[in-house]
């Protein structure tokens, strides 16, 4: 072997550039839903480490021929399964990139390059949020780790408010905090709530109306009477319907008690690039933290999330690290995010900005929209399904008659392998959902699916 490994690299590069390629260009022809199990996949990666090493080159080879069958089509126009966005050509480029620099991007003095890349997407995308441009924005895996960094921050900080220094004291002995959430928020806030220590039984859980939107009536009532340190979690797109809570009135309300108020818009916060679709986020401005990701809605390659904090001083409080072998310049990457060591996840989302434009961008968004409408007109022309929800956003919501219908008609998409969507319940009953968050997805794609779920409801 070549002790520089320099051959060995290049071959192994080019064997993966090959087989991306290839991959991508399959897309729109291969079943979108995997035709391998997962047991099918363990046996064919499985076995004993082997005793002998092999070329990198032929490696590359084994992982795309192994994994062939097993892959799903995310990359592709026609999936549209929970929430889960596409790759844009130049944050795919720009991913490879960051693996081969391998900066490790927590700190500001040891990779500015990349660190200048992050800091900058973040400005860009305060400014398509309409977030104060003094904001934080840490970059962590995705809009769970983004919930639970904004909720971290915020306990430290309403507790801080309320006298306790939690960084100092601990839990034990704090005052009683109140966690607020909305009848149908994301199950990650519920988990982001147990890493904190928090547990079900003592979340305050307020009412929603029939789209999953948090009822001002009863924020009202929830807040009365009770005092200390509160957070309230409202929401910017919700996973089944799309709705956007009413942000102006609802923040006015959760400020009046002088709440931290969290905004969830894993995929939501978007909507705020799009001149069209902007009256939806009307007033989340006034929030102090909020989550999004740029692996969903912006098509960033996985993962990407960012958690924003209006004052970065409480992000500081919150995450700042003290060991005495890290050089300290500033505000640094780590400062505001659990993480230490990592990728530099942020260049893809700077490339994809970059390569978009804001047009680019709200053009994106306002297609995304605009494919839920399409569907949703299309699928209602079915004389078996029924359109759930107002498609306001990227989400549209159906049933086809009865539960067992619903459920059997969700298994024969995927079996059909045309497309993919994914079954929830919403009040009780099945449902299937379409995400509309690929950039790739054409007025093709849409009547491709539209017209296999015809003949699947028909057979
Ligand atoms: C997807 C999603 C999350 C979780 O985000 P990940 O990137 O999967 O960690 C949180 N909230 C909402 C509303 C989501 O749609």
């Amino acid at each position: 072997m070549d002790p520089s490994g320099f051959d060995d690299r290049t071959h192994a590069l080019d064997a993966a550039h090959r087989l991306a390629t290839e991959f991508l260009e399959t897309l729109d022809d291969r079943p979108v839903w995997p035709r391998a199990s997962l047991d099918e996949m363990l046996d064919a990666f499985g076995g004993q480490l082997p005793e002998d090493g092999t070329n990198p080159a032929a490696v590359i080879e084994e992982i795309a021929e192994r994994a062939e069958p097993g892959l799903v089509a995310i990359p592709g126009g026609r999936f549209f399964g929970f929430v889960i966005g596409a790759t844009h050509p130049a944050a795919l480029a720009a991913d490879w990139l960051v693996s081969a620099w391998d900066q490790n991007s927590g700190s500001s003095t040891l990779t500015p390059a990349t660190v200048a890349m992050e800091r900058i997407a973040g400005q860009w995308m305060l400014e398509l949020f309409g977030l104060p441009a003094t904001a934080s924005v840490g970059f962590v895996t995705g809009g769970q780790l983004a919930n639970f960094t904004c909720l971290s921050t915020a306990r430290v900080a309403a507790l801080g408010r309320a006298g306790w220094d939690l960084a100092e004291r601990g839990l034990r002995g704090a005052p009683p905090m109140r966690f607020v959430v909305g009848a149908d928020r994301h199950g990650s806030i519920d988990r982001a709530a147990r890493f904190l220590g928090i547990g079900r039984s003592e979340l305050t859980v307020v009412e929603s109306d029939d789209q999953g939107r948090m009822r001002a009536d009863a924020l009202e009532q929830a807040l009365l009477g009770g005092d200390g340190p509160t957070i309230v979690c409202l929401q910017a797109g919700e996973v089944h319907t799309g709705a956007f809570d009413d942000f102006a009135t609802l923040i006015p309300i959760a400020k009046r008690h002088d709440a931290w108020v969290h905004v969830d818009g894993a995929f939501g916060l978007w909507a705020a690039a799009s001149d069209s679709l902007r009256p939806l986020t009307l007033g989340m401005e006034q929030a102090d933290s909020w989550a999004t990701d740029a692996h969903k809605t912006l098509n960033v390659p996985y993962d990407c999330g960012m958690a924003i904090v209006r004052d970065p001083a409480d992000s500081i409080a919150a995450f700042r690290t003290g060991g005495d072998y890290l050089i300290y310049s500033g505000l640094d990457p780590w400062d505001v995010t659990p993480e230490l060591s990592r990728r530099a996840r942020g260049v893809p989302a700077w490339a994809a900005m970059r390569s978009l434009g804001r047009s680019g961008i709200a053009a994106l968004i306002d297609r995304l929209h605009e494919n839920a409408v399409a569907m949703a007109t299309g699928l209602a022309s079915i004389d078996e399904i029924e359109i759930l929800n107002d498609v306001d956003y990227t989400q549209v919501m159906f049933r086809a008659g009865t539960d067992a219908a619903t459920r059997a008609l969700g298994e024969a998409i995927l079996r059909d392998g045309t497309a993919a969507v994914t079954g929830a319940e919403w009040r009780g009953r099945a449902s299937l959902r379409c995400s509309m968050s690929s950039w790739a997805t054409t007025p093709d794609d849409i009547e491709r699916t539209i017209g296999a779920i015809r003949r699947l409801v028909a057979s």
